[in-house]
């Protein structure tokens, strides 16, 4: 028997179920909702969660999606899911758990006697390591984004190379190959020797269908690669940037784009404009390095300061 919280599954089943996690304010025991596919035949384990950041619901999309199609008989290996991680934020669908008012995807490994998110991201850790892949589904959040994968471990990681690999059989095309800040799963996994990548499923408000294709897309081409399932994934060149350029707005005002996402931009190419509400001009940004036009705020109007858009830099392919 395979077991995680209280799902349990012999060899050929599948069990879905709860992993505790504490207590709600009202004294409500908080779960997380939880599945062991456990295949028929021996094989390696993996492990995916979604929801991390509580409005980044594209990978619960994906789980809903995936787990359904995954037929335990024909699996080879197990498969270990948490379908909703920031239980919290995900009640009242906001990025970070409103109990500590801390980012998930900051937490981890995690303490089992710390804060809110901290005990989440322990429970969720213990899970995670007991696989050999750990898939770490997000989204750019409620902003505009490509899809792509992170590996956050660090060039100079020794499992920079089995992240790398695993982004690219994912193969969303376009992968982020830069260290992330500490606490990040991404970063967590790899210590403990486990390759994780972080897909980022674009980014949008709700469900976007496509984002969750592509995601629902990658989550079985690494499931055949590694020998979940039979059949290859034949992973295609994926394009690479090392940097991430952030852009801010000069002025107060509205913002119109002059590059479309995953366009390449030039050094010195216009990327956006400022106008006021009259559609006087009042700034124009143009990029500071070449790259690829990654990601954008959603709403029109910005503050002197505030952030407007990305571009990935230092791009190239593998
Ligand atoms: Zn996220």
């Amino acid at each position: 028997m395979t077991t995680l919280g209280t799902a349990s599954a012999a060899p050929g089943e599948m069990d879905t179920g709860r992993l505790e996690v504490g207590e709600a304010r009202d004294g409500t025991t908080v779960a997380l909702p939880c599945a062991v596919i456990n295949g028929a035949f021996d094989g390696q384990t993996l492990y995916m969660q979604a929801a991390s950041d509580g409005d980044e619901l594209n990978g619960v999309g994906v789980v809903s999606r995936v787990v359904p199609q995954l037929d335990p008989t024909e699996l080879s290996g197990t498969v270990l899911v948490v379908g909703i991680v920031n239980y919290h934020a995900f009640q009242v669908a906001e990025h970070r758990n409103p109990i500590d008012d801390t980012k998930m995807n900051r937490a981890y490994p995690g303490d089992d006697n710390g804060t809110s998110s901290e005990r989440i991201a322990a429970a969720t850790f213990d899970a995670a390591t007991r696989a050999d892949i750990i898939l770490d589904l997000h989204q750019g959040s409620t902003s505009r984004m490509i899809d792509e994968v992170r590996v956050r471990c660090g060039r100079r990681h020794r499992l920079h190379d089995e992240c790398l690999q695993l982004a690219k059989t994912f193969g969303c095309g376009y992968v982020l190959d830069q260290k992330g800040p500490e606490g990040q799963l991404a970063r967590a996994g790899p210590d403990e020797g486990i390759p994780t990548i972080d897909p980022e499923l674009g980014g949008c408000v709700g469900w976007d269908e496509e984002s969750i294709q592509a995601g629902v897309d990658g989550v079985f081409n690494v499931l055949r690669e590694y020998g979940f399932l039979s059949g290859s994934a034949s992973p295609e060149r994926q394009t690479r940037a090392k940097g991430f350029d952030q852009y801010g707005s000069p002025a107060g005002g509205l913002v119109r784009f002059e590059a479309d996402l995953s366009e390449r931009v030039g050094a010195g190419d216009l990327l956006f404009e400022i106008t006021d509400p009259f559609g006087e001009l009042k700034a124009r940004v143009t990029a500071n390095n070449s790259g690829v036009f990654w990601r954008t705020r959603r709403l029109p109007q910005v503050a002197t300061g505030e952030y407007v858009c990305s571009v990935g830099t230092n791009v190239d392919t593998y």
